[in-house]
């Protein structure tokens, strides 16, 4: 058979080619039942084998194009679920101590907390930090509360998409670190002559100037636009000739023939810009110093004194619930700590127990549960409210899980 058209067949395409194939089955019945020459028989019964062996490929196909189907509805976004929990996704997680990196089943859950207190927190199938801090931030907005003025969090969250959206959606101030924020600053990269990063710029005449003396002029403008649909421009430069240049082997990969190309993105670096300046302020980069000390302890609690470490339940909503309560007893247990504190000693001196109730904070916790056999990976963020020092906290934790009932060990 020649093919009509490139698209795959549907299920309902391959129905009909059952029917018909159905009905020449039938057809070959009647004239195997009609036919009285064993010779003449036996020549149809072959010719229907084929139509039959046909019908049998294409009902194999059906029931399998039927499950795909199914299986890519419960992707949805994912690449990949867990049978025996269809919200787990597949994530690689911190602890591996197989170093094989292998994959479980697990959330990301993300917490806000202010004063080591839970005060928010979702959780979403994807584990990339980038990507679950918009729609954390849109479900604080939605279902809990006005996001601070400023917005804390670590280099896990530090993405053009994300600066956009808190910067000018948000009209809040990240401080949030990018991936390179802290190379950047080491000695190893201010001193490497083959970063553009540390080449001059003519402003004017908009090019660069390579270390071998050769100008790197703009060129063209170009887009990316990543999976999600997030698009990015660049201004692409290129030098002007480094055929014979010495220093090539040093400077570019670029194949033989071809000079060094640079891509610019100019919204890019004015954020990370912004964001750099904001870091080396007094007030917001000590605002940012604090992060670490305020969501993690609420982990730790969680983890540490309350032995939470794997879920009980499946299911993206039960374990939304099953951590409802586990947050409000890190919250209760923080809480009656404080006022017996507050009722001694320290009554007086309340910056000895570590937090300011004075300001909200509020922290988002980025955690990978595992869900059966799984250990999660939690990073936190943290916020302030208007007016008051944020935090925005981004770390990783070992968590586990389990939808298995525990047992001690030896039992
Ligand atoms: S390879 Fe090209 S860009 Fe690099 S130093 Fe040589 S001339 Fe300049």
């Amino acid at each position: 058979m020649e093919l009509e058209n490139e698209e795959e067949l549907s299920v309902e395409e391959m129905k009909e080619i059952v029917e018909k194939l159905d009905e020449k089955i039938g057809e070959y019945d009647e004239k195997i039942e009609t036919c009285e020459v064993g010779s003449e028989r036996k020549k149809i019964r072959s010719e229907r084998k084929l139509s039959k062996q046909a019908r049998k490929q294409l009902i194999d196909f059906i029931t399998r194009k039927q499950k795909y189907q199914s299986d890519m509805e419960l992707f949805g976004e994912r690449n990949s679920y867990s049978k025996t929990d269809p919200d787990a996704t597949f994530m690689r997680m911190k602890d591996d101590y197989m170093k094989n990196g292998q994959l479980k089943a697990g959330y990301n859950v993300q917490l806000a907390t202010e004063g080591q207190y839970a005060l928010a927190y979702d959780v979403f199938p994807n584990p990339t930090d980038t990507r679950t801090l918009i729609p954390f931030l849109n479900t604080i907005e939605e279902s809990f509360f006005k996001l601070p003025d400023y917005i804390v969090a670590d280099a896990g969250y530090g993405s053009e998409q994300n600066y956009e959206d808190i910067i000018q959606k948000r009209n809040r101030t990240p401080l949030i670190t990018y991936n390179q924020y802290r190379k950047e600053k080491k000695k190893k990269h201010k001193n490497n002559a083959f970063h553009v990063d540390n080449w001059e710029y003519n402003e004017e005449e908009d090019f660069y100037q390579c270390p071998n003396g050769r100008n790197v002029s703009f060129r063209y403008y170009s887009k990316r636009k990543d999976r999600y649909g997030f698009t990015r421009e660049f201004k692409v430069y290129e030098c002007e000739d480094c055929l014979g240049c010495p220093l090539r082997h040093l400077c570019t990969k670029a194949k033989e023939g071809n000079n060094r190309k640079i891509y610019i993105n100019e919204k890019w670096e004015s954020q990370k810009e912004y964001v750099r300046t904001k870091l080396s302020d007094e007030k917001t980069g000590e605002i940012y110093g604090k992060r670490k000390i305020d969501v993690e302890p609420a982990f730790g609690f969680l983890k540490a004194n309350l032995g939470f470490t794997r879920f009980s339940v499946r299911g993206k909503e039960k374990v939304k619930n099953e951590l409802g309560f586990a947050f409000m007893a890190v919250n209760l247990r923080k809480y009656t700590a404080m006022n017996i504190i507050q009722t001694h000693e320290y009554r007086n001196n309340p910056k000895k127990n570590g937090s300011n109730h004075l300001f909200l904070v509020i922290g988002t916790i980025f955690h990978l549960f595992w869900l059966v056999m799984s250990q999660p990976l939690v990073n936190c963020i943290g916020f302030s409210p208007v007016g008051c020092p944020i935090r925005f906290q981004y770390s990783l934790h070992q968590k586990r899980l389990t939808s298995q009932p525990r047992s001690e060990p030896g039992t």
